[in-house]
C-alpha cells in the first residue's frame, strides 16, 4: 500500500502500487463520520417500533424533563446544547430508562442520536457510590471506544464520582489492581481478556450492556463470537442494548442471537434521489481532454464549491497536481490518509478554505457538504467487471429528497465509456444531457 500524498509544492513521491481501488473500511468510515459530524441528522421517516409486548403502552417523550433524570444528568445534557430528544431518542429513551429495564435493538443511520441515548441510559443507571464496573459498552475499535468515552465524560460532567475506563489494547493494568470505575468501554478482545483471564471485571455485576456499531462489529473477524461469549456471562436482569447504523440480514441475525426479548426501533434512512440534480456529460478523447473540459466548465459558470471524483488514486493525484499548477486551490482526499487527516481536510473544505475537493471512492460516502453545488465524475464509477457502479453514482451526486438543494453534476466521458453512461441513465430513468464544453449557456 502506498503512502504517497502530494507535497506542499504539489509534487509527488510516486510509488507505483497506488492504483488499487480504495477498500471501504467500515470502522474508519464510522469514525470519520463522528469526527466531522456537527449536528443531528434529520429524517423525514417515522420511527418504527416493534414492542416485545405489543399490549404494553408505548411511551414517547418530547422533552428531557419527562424522563425524570437525575438533576446532574439533565444539567449535563443541557450543557451539551441538547434542547429536546432526537427522533429516535423520543421513542428509545423511555424504553431504555423503564423499570424493570427492557432490552433494545435500535437501528438508524449515523448521526441520529444513538450514542447520546445509550450514554444517557448508562449514566442514569450507574450508582456513583458503588466502586465497581456496572456498565459495559463494546465498540469495534479503540478510536470508536474513545469517542464514546468522550460523550460519557461530557454528558456526565456533573455526575461526580462516575468514571470511565477503557478496556483497549495497550491500556495496561498492573496485576492485582482492582477496577473501581463504573463504566467500562472497550473492544471485545480486550474486554474478554479482562473478564475471563485477568478477572478484572465481574460480569455478574453489570447492569447495562451496550453493543455499539453492530454492523461494524460483525464485519471484524472474531468480534461476534467474543461479544456473544461476554454476553452469555451477564446476569439475566442485565439490560442489553444493541445499536447499528445499517441492518442487513447478517446484522439482524447477530442482534437476535445476542439480545434476548428485545424491543426493536428502526428509523429508515433518507433515500437519495437524482430528481433535483441536473446531469450532464461531456465527450472527451483522453485524460488531458477531460481536464480541459473541466477547466472550461470551471471558467464558464460561477461555482461555489465542487467535489471531483476519480476512480483511482493515481488519477486523483494527477488531477490534483494539474489543478494546483494552474493555480486552483484544491485539496485531495484519499484512502491512504489517516481518518484524522481526512476529517481535517473535510473540515477545511467545509470552512471554504478550498474550493475544490478531489477524491476517490472511499471518501464518497458520508461526506455531506451542504454548500457543494457541483459534483464532477472525472471518471465514471465502475465495478470490478467494468460495469457501472450505480450505487456509487447515486452516492456521489444524489441528494436527499427533502433536505437537498438543487445540484449540478458533470460526467467526463471517453467515447468508449458512453455505453456505461447510457446504462446509468436507463437505470435511474433520468436524463443526462450532452454538453458542449465550449458553450456553457446551456446550463444557465
Ligand atoms: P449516532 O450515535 O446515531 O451516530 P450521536 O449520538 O453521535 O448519533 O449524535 C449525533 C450528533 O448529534 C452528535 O454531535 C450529538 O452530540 C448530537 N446530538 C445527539 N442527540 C442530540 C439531541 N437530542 N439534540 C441535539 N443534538 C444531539
Amino acid at each position: 500500500r502506498s503512502t504517497t500524498v502530494p507535497n506542499i509544492d504539489g509534487s509527488l513521491n510516486t510509488e507505483e502500487d497506488d492504483d488499487e481501488d480504495d477498500v471501504v473500511d467500515l470502522a474508519a468510515n464510522s469514525l470519520l463520520n463522528k469526527l466531522i459530524r456537527q449536528s443531528l441528522v434529520e429524517s423525514s421517516h417515522r420511527v418504527e417500533v416493534l414492542q416485545k409486548d405489543p399490549s404494553s403502552p408505548l411511551y414517547s417523550v418530547k422533552t428531557f424533563e419527562e424522563l425524570r433524570l437525575k438533576e446532574e444528568l439533565l444539567k449535563g445534557i443541557y450543557a451539551m446544547g441538547f434542547n429536546r430528544p432526537s427522533k429516535i431518542q423520543e421513542m428509545a429513551l423511555p424504553m431504555m430508562l423503564a423499570h424493570p429495564p427492557q432490552n433494545l435493538i435500535a437501528q438508524s443511520q449515523s448521526g441520529t442520536g444513538k450514542t447520546a441515548a445509550f450514554v444517557l441510559a448508562m449514566l442514569s443507571r450507574v450508582n456513583a457510590l458503588e466502586l465497581f464496573p456496572q456498565c459495559l459498552c463494546l465498540a469495534p475499535t479503540y478510536e470508536l471506544a474513545l469517542q464514546t468515552g468522550r460523550v460519557v465524560e461530557r454528558m456526565g460532567k456533573f455526575c461526580v464520582d462516575v468514571e470511565v475506563m477503557y478496556a483497549i489494547r495497550g491500556n495496561r493494568i498492573p496485576r492485582g489492581t482492582e477496577v473501581t470505575k463504573q463504566i467500562i468501554i472497550g473492544t471485545p478482545g480486550t474486554v474478554l481478556d479482562w473478564c475471563f483471564k485477568r478477572k478484572l471485571i465481574d460480569l455478574t455485576k453489570i447492569r447495562v450492556f451496550v453493543l455499539d456499531e453492530a454492523d461494524v462489529m460483525i464485519d471484524t473477524q472474531g468480534f461476534s463470537d467474543q461479544s456473544i461469549r461476554i454476553q452469555r456471562a451477564l446476569p439475566s436482569e442485565c439490560q442489553m442494548l444493541l445499536f447499528s447504523a445499517t441492518f442487513e440480514d447478517s446484522v439482524w441475525q447477530f442482534a437476535e442471537r445476542i439480545i434476548p426479548d428485545p424491543n426493536v426501533i428502526k428509523l429508515r434512512k433518507e433515500e437519495l434521489t437524482l430528481n433535483n440534480i441536473r446531469q450532464y456529460y461531456v465527450l472527451c478523447e483522453n485524460r488531458k481532454d477531460k481536464y480541459q473540459a473541466l477547466c472550461n466548465i470551471y471558467g464558464g459558470i460561477t461555482i461555489g464549491q465542487a467535489i471531483i471524483f476519480c476512480q483511482t488514486r493515481r488519477n486523483a493525484k494527477w488531477l490534483t497536481v494539474e489543478m494546483m499548477q494552474d493555480g486552483h486551490q484544491v485539496s485531495l482526499l484519499s484512502g491512504e490518509l489517516t481518518v484524522e487527516q481526512r476529517a481535517s481536510i473535510i473540515q477545511r473544505f467545509r470552512d471554504g478554505k478550498e474550493k475544490v475537493l478531489i477524491t476517490t471512492n472511499v471518501c464518497a460516502r458520508g461526506i455531506d457538504v451542504k454548500q457543494v453545488t457541483i459534483v464532477v465524475n472525472f471518471d465514471l464509477p465502475v465495478n470490478q467487471s467494468e460495469e457501472p457502479d450505480y450505487e456509487t453514482y447515486l452516492h456521489r451526486i444524489g441528494r436527499t429528497g427533502r433536505f437537498g438543494k438543487k445540484g449540478l453534476a458533470f460526467n467526463m466521458i471517453e467515447v468508449d465509456k458512453l455505453p456505461l453512461l447510457m446504462k446509468i441513465q436507463d437505470h435511474f430513468n433520468s436524463n443526462i444531457k450532452q454538453l458542449d464544453p465550449e458553450d456553457m449557456d446551456e446550463i444557465e
